[in-house]
Formats: C-alpha cells, sequence, structure tokens
C-alpha cells in the first residue's frame, strides 16, 4: 500500500519543494493501482475487526476476502445501526463495531429522527485525516506557485460539544480535528500558516471567535495569498460580519487596542501578538468600506489574494454569484470531499471551473462501493424514503476501479472506525480518471430539499412541519390548499420560505401572529442542525411564509406543462430552484411572515437530558 507522506520536519529545515514532491508522489501511487489498495484496505479493515460482534453477527468468520464480505454483509442506512449506536453512546465499550476503543462521535448535518446522526470515531482516523489535509497545498501548488511566501485568512471555528450517557463526547468533526493535537501542535507548514491564531479558532463564544480572526485577518492584509472558509455560506457569513463590524474594528487598528467585548484572556494575548496601532490603515479600512457598494471588497482588502478556497459544488453552488461580486471573479476552489463518516477525497485540477469540479476518491482512506442510480424520465429513484435494498440491489454495487464514466452511484464506504457497507447518502457522477482512480462530480445530497449552511432538509420532514403548523389554523376555518418551498439566499444568512395557498372558508380573518406562530411551529418541528443554525450559529435567517393568491398552484401546474411535464403525472413541487417558477410564485404574495424568534434547541441529544444544555 502507497505509505502516506509524513511531516516531521522542524521548523528551521522545513523543505516545501520535498515535502510536495512526496506528496504528488502518494497520490500518484495511491492512483496507479487502486484496485491493488482497495483489497488490502477491506482485508486490514476486516482482519482487525475479525472479532466484533457487528461482522460476527452476520457470520463473516474471519474472512477478508470481498466476495465473502459482499455476499455476507447487507448494505445499511444508519438506522440498521442506530442499536448499536446508542449502546456504544449508553456506555458498552465492548467490539460491538470496532476492535479498536471508540473515542469519539462524530455528529454528522445528516439527521434522524430530528437528531444529528452519531458516527463512531477511532484515534487513529485523526491521522487519516490529516493526511487528506496534507495533499491540498501540494496539488494547488502545482498550480499557483508562491502559495508558501504568505498567509491563509480562513475563517474557521469549533462548535459546541455535547457528552452521550455514556460519557463519549459527541461533535462535529471539525470541531474534534481542530481541537486535536493533529491540528494544535502541527509542526510548521508554510502551508498551515493562517492568519488566525489558534486561540481564535478555539474560542467557543463564536462572536468573540469571528471578531478576532477578522482583526487579525485585517492587520495581516498585505500578507494573505488566499481567504476561505470550510463551506461558501461560512465565508459569506464572513463578509456580512464585516459589514456590520467594520468600524468597531477599524478603532481597535487605529488605537492597538481590542476592544472590551472581547473578553476571552487567551483570544486577548494572542491577538495583542498581531495587533499594533495602525491609523493609516484604520483609514484606508474605513473609505473601503464606507463606499456604497462593495463588490470586490476582497481584492480591494486582501489585494494579494489569488484565490477563494470554499466549498461551492452540491448545494453551496446557490452562493457563487454572491462569491463572485464580493471577489471580483477570483477563482473559487474547492478543495475536497469529506464527511464525519470519512474523509473522501481531493480535487486534483482546483483552477476548474466550480461546474466542473471533480473530487478523486484517495484509495487509502476507506473501502468505497458503487450503488447505480437510476433515473426515470430524468428523476431519479430515490425521491422516496430510503428502503432497505433487495438481494438483486445489493448485487449491482460496484467496486471503485468498475464505476462507468458518466454514470451516477450513491456512494457506500467501508471504514477502519467500524462502518460496514454504509449509505453516506450522496449521489456522484464519474467524471474521469486520474491514472486508474475515478473522479466525481457532486451530484447531490440524496431526497435533500432545503438546505441555507450545514441544514439538510428533506422532503418528509418538510411535510411533517408543515402539517404541525396548519394546526394554528383550524380555529379560523382555514386550510392548507398547496404548498411549496424555496431556500432563499438572497439575503444574509440565508433563509427558509413557504409558499402557502389557502382555502378559507372562516369569516374572522387571521391575525398576522397566527401566521408568525405557523412559521415558529415549521421551525420548531425542522431538525436539531436547521435550529442549531438559527439559534446557536445564526447561520440560517427567520424562515418567512409568503401567502400567495388562490389559484397560483394552478397557474404553477401551468407552467410546468408548458414546459413538457405530464399532466397526468404532474406533483407539486415540494422545494422550487428554477427561477422563473420562484419568479410566478412572487409575482402573487399577498402577505408575507417571519418566524418571531428562534426555535430552542440544546447541544447533544434530546434523550440525554438537559445535562448537556448552556
Ligand atoms: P457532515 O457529515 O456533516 O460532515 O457532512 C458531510 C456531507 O457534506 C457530505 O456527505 C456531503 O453531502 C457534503 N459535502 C462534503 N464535502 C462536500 C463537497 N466538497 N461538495 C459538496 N458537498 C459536500
Amino acid at each position: 500500500m502507497p505509505e502516506a507522506p509524513k511531516n516531521s520536519l522542524k521548523p528551521t529545515d522545513y523543505n516545501f519543494g520535498e515535502q510536495s514532491k512526496k506528496t504528488l508522489q502518494f497520490i500518484e501511487d495511491a492512483t496507479s493501482n487502486p484496485d491493488e489498495v482497495q483489497k488490502k484496505v477491506l482485508e486490514e479493515i476486516l482482519s482487525r475487526n475479525a472479532h466484533v460482534e457487528y461482522l460476527q453477527r452476520h457470520g463473516l468468520n474471519g474472512h477478508t476476502d470481498c466476495e465473502t464480505f459482499k455476499k455476507l454483509l447487507p448494505v445499511i442506512t444508519y438506522e440498521d445501526i442506530q442499536p448499536d449506536i446508542n449502546r456504544i453512546a449508553n456506555g458498552d465499550t465492548s467490539p460491538i463495531l470496532c476492535s479498536k476503543p471508540i473515542s469519539e462521535f462524530l455528529t454528522s448535518s445528516g439527521t434522524s429522527g430530528g437528531e444529528r446522526k452519531l458516527m463512531p470515531t477511532i484515534e487513529e482516523e485523526l491521522g487519516r485525516r490529516s493526511l487528506l489535509y496534507s495533499l491540498l497545498m501540494p496539488v494547488l501548488n502545482q498550480f499557483i506557485p508562491g502559495l508558501e511566501k504568505g498567509k491563509g485568512m480562513y475563517f474557521l471555528f469549533i462548535k459546541s460539544e455535547a457528552q452521550t450517557p455514556g460519557g463519549l463526547l459527541a461533535r462535529p468533526v471539525l470541531t474534534s480535528f481542530y481541537k486535536s493535537s493533529h491540528f494544535k501542535n502541527r509542526l510548521f507548514d508554510p502551508y498551515t500558516n493562517y492568519t488566525s491564531p489558534d486561540e481564535s479558532i478555539l474560542c467557543p463564544d463564536s462572536y468573540q471567535s469571528m471578531y478576532s480572526q477578522m482583526l487579525c485577518g485585517l492587520c495581516q492584509r498585505n500578507e494573505v495569498l488566499r481567504v476561505g472558509a470550510v463551506f461558501a455560506s461560512g465565508f459569506i457569513r464572513a463578509i456580512r460580519f464585516l459589514e456590520k463590524h467594520w468600524q468597531l474594528l477599524c478603532n481597535d487598528i487605529r488605537t492597538g487596542i481590542i476592544n472590551p467585548q472581547i473578553t476571552d484572556p487567551s483570544v486577548r494575548e494572542a491577538v495583542m501578538k498581531i495587533l499594533k496601532p495602525d491609523p493609516k490603515l484604520a483609514d484606508f479600512i474605513e473609505a473601503e468600506c464606507n463606499l456604497e457598494s462593495w463588490q470586490g471588497i476582497i481584492t480591494r482588502l486582501w489585494p494579494n489574494t489569488k484565490y477563494v478556497d470554499v466549498i461551492v459544488t452540491g448545494t453551496m453552488s446557490q452562493y457563487i454569484p454572491t462569491l463572485d461580486y464580493y471577489s471580483n471573479g477570483l477563482p473559487l476552489v474547492c478543495t475536497m470531499y469529506a464527511s464525519s463518516e470519512c474523509y473522501f477525497g481531493v480535487n486534483l485540477n482546483p483552477l476548474c471551473k466550480p461546474s466542473e469540479v471533480s473530487y478523486t476518491l484517495i484509495p487509502t482512506m476507506a473501502y468505497f462501493e458503487f450503488l447505480p442510480v437510476h433515473r426515470n424520465n430524468g428523476v431519479a429513484n430515490f425521491i422516496s424514503m430510503p428502503k432497505s435494498l433487495n438481494e438483486k440491489e445489493q448485487q449491482e454495487l460496484v467496486d471503485l476501479v468498475d464505476v462507468k464514466l458518466g454514470q451516477e452511484y450513491e456512494l457506500v464506504v467501508t471504514t477502519y472506525a467500524g462502518l460496514y457497507r454504509y449509505r453516506v447518502g450522496d449521489v456522484l457522477r464519474v467524471a474521469g480518471f486520474k491514472n486508474k482512480a475515478p473522479q466525481f462530480n457532486f451530484i447531490c445530497r440524496k431526497n435533500v430539499v432545503l438546505s441555507i449552511d450545514s441544514d439538510k432538509t428533506d422532503e418528509v420532514e418538510l411535510q411533517n412541519a408543515v402539517k404541525n403548523a396548519v394546526n394554528h389554523l383550524v380555529p379560523f376555518d382555514a386550510t392548507l390548499a398547496e404548498y411549496t418551498s424555496y431556500a432563499d439566499t438572497t439575503t444574509i444568512p440565508g433563509h427558509y420560505v413557504l409558499f402557502w395557498e389557502l382555502s378559507f372558508n372562516g369569516s374572522t380573518p387571521i391575525p398576522p401572529s397566527i401566521f408568525e406562530d405557523c412559521c415558529l411551529t415549521v421551525e420548531e418541528s425542522l431538525n436539531s442542525v436547521y435550529r442549531q443554525g438559527r439559534g446557536s450559529d445564526k447561520s440560517i435567517g427567520p424562515l418567512e411564509i409568503k401567502i400567495v393568491e388562490p389559484g397560483t398552484f394552478d397557474k404553477l401546474m401551468d407552467y410546468a406543462i408548458s414546459l413538457g411535464a405530464s399532466i397526468n403525472q404532474y406533483k407539486t413541487p415540494r422545494c422550487v430552484k428554477y427561477a422563473p417558477l420562484v419568479e410566478l410564485l412572487n409575482s402573487r404574495i399577498m402577505s408575507n411572515y417571519f418566524s418571531p424568534k428562534c426555535p430552542k434547541w440544546i447541544p447533544g441529544h434530546k434523550q440525554w437530558g438537559n445535562k448537556n444544555c448552556n
């Protein structure tokens, strides 16, 4: 198996040329014989875990070959292993899924029963995640040389963590990574040289974290060669923060003293090492921010920036126009594809257009399988609730090296941490090959209809939430005739919009407060990731209900039929994305209402009690 490159160098003798060469060679090796690497990965996973309860339960009996594995192990979703996960969460330390101790749970933005899915992980997975990160800059350096001469201004954050009843930590994968020694004690590397002090990244207060990261980014503006965040929505939120707080930031730069709102002593100390009184810089920033137009603000304030490093594939593509506006069309670079289950792959052609981004899955990360997605008249076969695969469907899964160019697949992983033939929920399309390893376009997350930040709301969740909300209309003798939804990202942060057409038989008009209650009830009924985004993270704006004129949904149907939809098969789409449909709905609004407050949210799962409440 190709050996992962090791970074064992001290600051003084860091030789990025040598390190980059090793990394690129690793990619060459791993992609040249992916079949062999994948077989070894599976063998290693199965032999180490031969005695775990899950594999025994399925009768694997120590076999480590692909054929027996595929014959005996079912292809599963989260719900299939939820009882095992719950046992681990409740403190059962016997080897249920993995022979190595589960070090913590990673809380996915994918949910089950309204709560974040819990992905088991083991200590050594941090090494695999570090490996994937270490591939990114050597790849980029091939296209944009000289990045080692400056810094990256990245807005990185930790989120709140909870404890399971059995005492394991449950937190998002990035929080786990930033808090690990792999990040905190990273050896000097010009590629992880950020403008943000670690203390700011690790500050649990999101305002203080963002404020201090922005302040340090402004102070070091001339050194900044690249800017970014994990997702596009996060980067736009940072620009929005600057729009709101630039006066305060300029004041700190002018005086060289960080304002008293920043109370975290470690953040203050770290910032004070960077912040020096600089009235000229403060005047300059003030003048730029005072201009009416914020077009190109990135290139104006950080003039040496070569690209914006954010994920704009999948639902994040809705933010491309806004990013183009703020950055004056700088390249938008999507470097990697990863999840709580496993880090998957990297983009080997980082300067390509966002619509052409493809990710090369790194064959050492996990054992990958692919379930073909069949489309009927362009509609994929996964619109309904996920169901177990029958025997024939189980046999359709193919290995990494057997995928076909242009075909779409659902990704299925077997990980070192104890997931076996697990359906991640992502749909990918084969776009090409690097050596013998396939490269995939990210097509979509299955079933997701609405997403603003890391929230993922599916049709069933939306339906239930709307059902709960319309109860408020019963006393007024009004019912919901039709509805659809839309993710409005023209506001910052973006927000969910529901278009409602009512049939109204009563004589008492419905007061606005009732519709506001409806908004809040929808929000209270949505999953925990949405509610956290609304309240704690403030990454999602208040939900809006727009009441449309009677007959609007007939017009929507007429329009769809004029575009070629079959009248017999027409169903109201529960989410609209196509601009003319959104325009049609928006042209027939009678009134609109916003959620008056944030829905309730607590860290951890509801059923863990309120031990975790802050
Ligand atoms: P989480 O488990 O919360 O870390 O979310 C992982 C999910 O985020 C993946 O399964 C994808 O659906 C999505 N995701 C991660 N990386 C990308 C990417 N580069 N492009 C599009 N979607 C992504």
